[in-house]
């Protein structure tokens, strides 16, 4: 699924196409795909797009939808009066389309855009949300109800935004295997099993390893490695596997510097042994058993 690399990107290149505008109105073509604020859709359908952002996983669209509600903080997010949050999951993405495009076979969700009435107005067209699996969701919710949501609240830390030794900290703490600490998106939020197995392999860390038996060194070089391997991957636009694209339909390169992701059976790119692969954390990971060796 995209991970934070992507999710990065997906904002980023959606931004100048849909910040500015009004959202005129609003198509919900698979009801599941709205999670949430269903009541909330005319106030949507009357709102100004004012940034996009993530938290997380989370591409998240903050908005103006009543010049008298003022906008509020949700910690750690931009001020808004309403917020439209997408968790993308196995194969959400989004594209802008002209005026009047027809859905598409896997699209879930219609934002129609237009003028936002003030001087700052950009070309109309249509957002769409495509996703194939349809396991991805959006949410309307007022700030009020974004501040109490549960999956929100819980999120750890930004790995790009905290210090080396936070990291190393929020991975360190209680118990279970290193792996699943990197999934965990209570101690880091938005890392998923791509930035997981690479950066155990830029680490030299088994991911099989227990977090208890981890010194204090060990955590400290993973969160360098796990920091540098997104921040390569953001400036790369991510990784493109399945049908990833960025919300200008381009793919990203970062595949091409996988390690360890997706390469079980073939020689490791430092010492030529074949790399392994397991189950762990519930999840397919695939490693070096030589070059990763540490605790
Ligand atoms: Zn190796």
């Amino acid at each position: 699924m995209p991970e934070l690399p992507e999710v990065e990107t997906i904002a980023r290149t959606l931004a100048p196409q849909v910040v500015g505008s009004a959202i005129t109105s609003v198509q919900v073509l698979h009801s599941a795909s709205l999670a949430a604020g269903a009541g909330l859709l005319p106030a949507l359908a009357e709102a100004r797009i004012r940034q996009v952002t993530r938290r997380g996983k989370l591409l998240v669209l903050c908005l103006e939808h009543d010049r008298d509600a003022a906008p509020v903080p949700v910690p750690g997010l931009p001020p808004a009066s309403l917020y439209l949050v997408f968790h993308l999951k196995m194969t959400g993405s989004f594209f802008v389309h002209p005026p009047g495009t027809a859905a598409l076979k896997h699209t879930r969700l219609i934002f129609d855009l237009g003028k936002d009435g003030s001087e700052n107005t950009l070309a109309r067209g249509r957002l769409f949300f495509d996703d194939i699996r349809a396991f991805g969701y959006c949410r309307v919710m007022l700030p009020k109800d974004f501040a109490a949501w549960n999956f929100f609240t819980s999120l750890g830390l930004e790995p790009l935004d905290a210090g080396n030794e936070a990291v190393a900290q929020a991975l360190g703490r209680g118990g279970g295997n290193i792996k699943a600490a990197l999934l965990d998106q209570r101690r880091l939020a938005g890392i998923g099993n791509i930035y997981a197995d690479e950066s155990l392999f830029q680490a030299k860390i088994a991911p099989q390893a227990k977090t208890s038996a981890l010194s204090r060194n060990a955590l400290l070089r993973l969160a360098v490695a796990l920091k540098a391997v997104l921040k390569q991957s953001v400036a790369e636009c991510g990784s493109s596997i399945r049908n990833y694209r960025d919300a200008a339909g381009n793919v990203g390169s970062f595949q091409n510097n996988f390690m360890v992701y997706g390469r079980k059976g073939e020689k490791c790119r430092i010492c030529g042994t074949a790399l392994l692969r397991s189950t762990v954390a519930g999840r397919t990971t695939v490693h070096c058993p030589r070059c990763q060796k540490a605790p």
